[in-house]
């Protein structure tokens, strides 16, 4: 079965580790600071900092840009539910704005027109690889003074361009944090693993106090016990100023990190090569929709982590279901994403989202299926898949018909 997607692991990616571990280093040892210094670097910023996971790092973002009860996050149905939930995590509300149903990112006019003064922080996530419209997202949040969060788990190593300039993700000014995954299934892995970068000092210094407990071991910042008595500050001292979490990411995540961070060039243009090749493949197929850029110059610069196609299941009479099972039983692997959040039971049953609130977000979701897009995929593996769903396109539009 060829997956819809699937991790890189190479020699050289298990030497990094095996050696990190021989270091005697596990855990918040050099290769932490050098894979948020390589990371920060790579992708244009001024501060980098790992941590356990992306969920992690959106809700430090979210503590971060002091988001708290009363407020209001708007993220985009689209995504993985940890874009939304973040702002649950603080206690403040999350909310949604329809996509734009050519790039299926958050829509700036959507913004614009459902803004409440209670909007503390956006949160625009880069589906599929390629970037929300950031700078007219930014235009909208900051003129009403909300934060601007990057959700980028899909997009590491991407840049788009804006201006006739070429913009790197990550290291572009219209986002205060942007967060990154290494989930094996994303574009680069540490197992589980994420990142914030920004180039806000105040903001860096903060996620990584909350990233160990709240608790800081700079002289400078120590306000004291309370008691002269206990006023004795010895090499042992901390202060713990704020409750913190454990979001740290260990040495050997972060050793394998550097090395696949080594090879994130190479992940990403292999990925444009196989979606150019399945683009190319289906443009002719009546019933399907390939993706789409919003700004059709930018073709050679998304990071793609997922190819979705749009597929008329009605058209076809045949339902997603049957589809995919047709796909498996050929060998060939394929997904759903994803479930308008704010459809998702919780969601309901707390806030009361209803469908119709994001249409374009559920027309997508009506007809969208991820096939197999990872950089080990062989020429043969690309044929196979798209021999596979342009026969079952026919078969099924011949039984319509
Ligand atoms: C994967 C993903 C996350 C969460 O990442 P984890 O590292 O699994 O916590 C958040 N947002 C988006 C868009 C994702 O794809």
């Amino acid at each position: 079965m060829i997956p819809y997607g699937k991790q890189s692991i190479t020699e050289s990616d298990l030497s990094v580790v095996t050696d990190c571990l021989q270091s005697g280093w596990l855990t918040t040892g050099p290769k932490v600071a050098e894979f948020e210094q390589r990371f920060a670097e790579f992708v244009g910023a001024k501060h980098a900092v790992a941590v356990c996971n992306a969920t992690a790092a959106l809700h430090l973002a979210m503590l971060v840009a002091e988001v708290g009860p009363g407020d209001r996050v708007i993220t985009s149905p689209n995504t993985f539910v940890a874009s939304a939930n973040c702002a649950a995590f603080v206690d403040a509300k999350p909310d949604f704005v329809d996509i734009d149903p050519v790039s299926y990112t958050l829509c700036p006019k959507a913004l614009a027109q459902h803004w409440t003064s209670d909007v503390k922080a956006v949160v625009a996530v880069d589906y599929a690889g390629q970037t929300a419209d950031m700078p007219a997202i930014a235009r909208v949040a900051r003129d009403r003074g909300a934060v601007v969060i990057e959700d980028a788990c899909h997009a590491v190593g991407g840049q788009f361009e804006h201006d006739g300039t070429l913009h790197r993700v990550g290291g572009h000014s219209w986002a205060d944090m942007t967060t990154f995954s290494f989930h094996p299934v994303k574009t680069m892995t540490t197992g589980e693993g994420g990142m914030i970068v920004t180039d806000s000092e105040i903001y860096a210094e903060r996620a990584r106090t909350l990233r160990t407990h709240g608790i800081t071991r700079q002289p400078d910042e120590f306000i004291g016990l309370g008691e002269p008595a206990l006023n004795e500050r010895g090499p042992w001292y901390y202060e713990m100023r704020e409750l913190g979490f454990n979001y740290r990411l260990t040495d050997f995540q972060c050793a394998l990190g550097l090395n696949q961070l080594s090879r994130l060039p190479e992940f990403i243009s292999r990925r444009r090569e196989i979606v150019a090749a399945y683009n190319e493949a289906f443009a002719d197929i009546e019933v399907v929709k390939t993706p789409a850029l919003r700004n059709p110059a930018d073709r050679s610069t998304a990071s793609w982590h997922l190819y979705t196609l749009q597929i008329d299941f009605k058209k076809l009479e045949m339902t997603r279901s049957d589809f995919m099972r047709a796909l498996a039983n050929r060998g060939v692997g394929s997904q759903v994403l994803y479930i308008p959040v704010h459809l998702q039971p919780w969601y309901r049953e707390q806030f009361g989202y209803e469908l119709g609130k994001c249409p374009h977000a559920e027309q997508l979701y009506s007809r969208t299926l991820s096939l197999p897009l990872f950089p080990g995929m062989s020429e043969a593996d690309i044929h196979m898949v798209v021999e596979t769903v342009k026969g079952q396109c026919r078969i099924a539009a011949r039984t319509s018909r």
